[in-house]
């Protein structure tokens, strides 16, 4: 696939690693996918060019997670396997980083001695320096409690010419006990407007159509900031300055917290031509009282009450959700308010995950709570059974339908089927062999099933 190279800071090259091969392999979510596109962009202005895979780099970046469960075991197994890919050749360097990393600190160096730079999240536009330090002096770790720069700081490869993420804050102040985030990623910290709208209309100058706003808590956007000493800019404001922009034809946003949807964000949604009709709005329990346990600041009735504001104010939105089962001390009792919730919501389709406690979370530490892992099997089967039926409704919805579809990819399967979306978020299949990646088409729904809707060229 076709890269773009974006250079925003001057980094002095290291002519011994000029032309050698990078790769960045990476586990969790989009912020990591994103910070995996900054430390390819980072090597990538060192001189490095990107390897196919990791068997044909000679830099290898593992960027971690801890959200999944057995993250850790399955962190130090990779680490394993890979000590047969370092020894194999010397001047190989293997780099450790992401939420892992700054969780265990020392731990990861202890248990993968062979591994040459370890460093953490607040840490992450120094990496060229330290792999610089590493080969000079020999293995480092560098893992700082408070962030040095923002890594938006950084030069960024993307995976996609024609749809990018664009940070506009890192952090959460949110206290979720089920989450790791607030302790390896630190307080909320919000990009200045400017910043993010020049980064908006640089992309787009780049060829990109399609913007993803990025955040922990992007609702938030904007409660730290004083711009000028006046009033901080509200995530509705962001949005209406970036729909300003002349060639970006799609935003969307992820993840937004339920508690903290104002009504001025929706009318936004609602009004403004390029921002997508899709919003995502993690329910994770439909229990007030497991959603206490979470610290998620709200409680179910709370929760339809938003779900009945976005729909009074957003006309046909396209709903999406994480659901979290099998959370300490949920009962069946609670789990069936998770099912109501689900019922209610109509969400268009669902993340689901079984709990699994995270080291270093107050829930870890619930465990005379845990709930037998069978039970949890059996209603997380329940659960996606009652999402594909309603998935399979929803997403019927589209057929006979004419939408916008940005197509970005060919299909995994069948190398003559083009995917992209369309505005509500929805993957979507053309079996077209002239269109490009990067077309944005006016097409017709024919056929859907609870995963994918199949399009027609109009
Ligand atoms: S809002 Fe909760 S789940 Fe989301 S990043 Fe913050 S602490 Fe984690």
């Amino acid at each position: 696939m076709e890269q773009t190279v974006e250079i925003k800071s001057k980094i002095n090259l290291n002519p011994s690693r000029v032309g050698k091969k990078y790769f960045v392999k990476t586990f969790g979510c989009q912020m990591n996918e994103h910070d995996s596109e900054r430390i390819a962009g980072l090597f990538q202005a060192d001189g490095m060019i990107q390897a196919q895979s990791e068997e044909h780099a000679d830099i290898l970046f593992v960027n971690t997670c801890t959200i999944r469960e057995n993250a850790d075991d399955k962190l130090y197994g990779t680490l394993g396997q890979l000590k047969k890919w370092k020894d194999s050749e010397s001047d190989r360097r293997l780099l450790v980083g992401g939420c892992a990393a700054q969780k265990d600190k020392e731990l990861v160096r202890k248990k993968a001695p062979w591994v040459d730079v370890v460093l953490g999240t607040h840490n992450l536009t120094n990496v060229i320096n330290l792999l610089n330090q590493a080969e000079d002096w020999g293995p480092i770790t560098e893992i700082l409690d408070e962030i040095s720069n923002m890594p938006t700081d950084a030069p960024s490869i993307r995976e996609s010419q024609y749809s990018a993420w664009l940070t506009i804050q890192i952090g959460c102040n949110n206290s979720c006990t089920f989450c790791i985030v607030p302790s390896v990623r630190g307080e909320e910290i919000s990009r200045r407007p400017a910043d993010i709208v020049n980064e908006a209309k640089q992309l787009v100058q780049e060829g990109v159509k399609e913007i993803t706003l990025l955040g922990q808590n992007v609702n938030s956007y904007g409660r730290d900031l004083r711009i000028d000493g006046k009033a901080r800019p509200y995530f509705a404001q962001l949005l209406e300055k970036l729909n300003e922009i002349e060639g970006l034809e799609r935003i969307r946003f992820i993840s937004p917290h339920p508690k903290d949807f104002k009504e001025e964000t929706l009318y936004a949604v609602r009004d403004l031509k390029k921002v997508c009709k899709q919003i995502h709005v993690p329910l994770q329990s439909g229990s007030s009282k497991i959603l206490s346990k979470m610290h998620r600041g709200y409680n179910k009735e709370k929760f339809l009450e938003k779900i009945d504001l976005i729909k009074s104010i957003v006309n046909d939105v396209s709903l999406t959700s994480d659901v979290i089962v099998g959370f300490p001390s949920e009962s069946d009792d609670d789990f069936i308010e998770t099912l109501d919730v689900v019922k209610y919501s109509q969400f268009d389709s669902i993340y689901m995950f079984k709990f699994s406690p995270r080291p270093g979370t107050p829930a870890f530490d619930m465990k005379s709570d845990f709930i037998e892992k069978n039970i949890i099997d059996k209603r997380f089967i329940q659960l996606k059974e009652l999402q594909t039926e309603i998935s399979t409704k929803r997403y019927s919805r589209f057929v006979g339908s004419q939408q916008k579809l940005l197509i970005e990819n060919t299909s995994k399967k069948n190398k003559n089927v083009l995917t992209g979306k369309i505005d509500g978020g929805h993957i979507t299949h053309i079996e077209e062999t002239d269109l490009e990646f990067g077309d944005l088409i006016n097409v017709q729904i024919y056929d859907s099933t609870p995963f994918f809707l199949k399009a027609r060229l109009i």
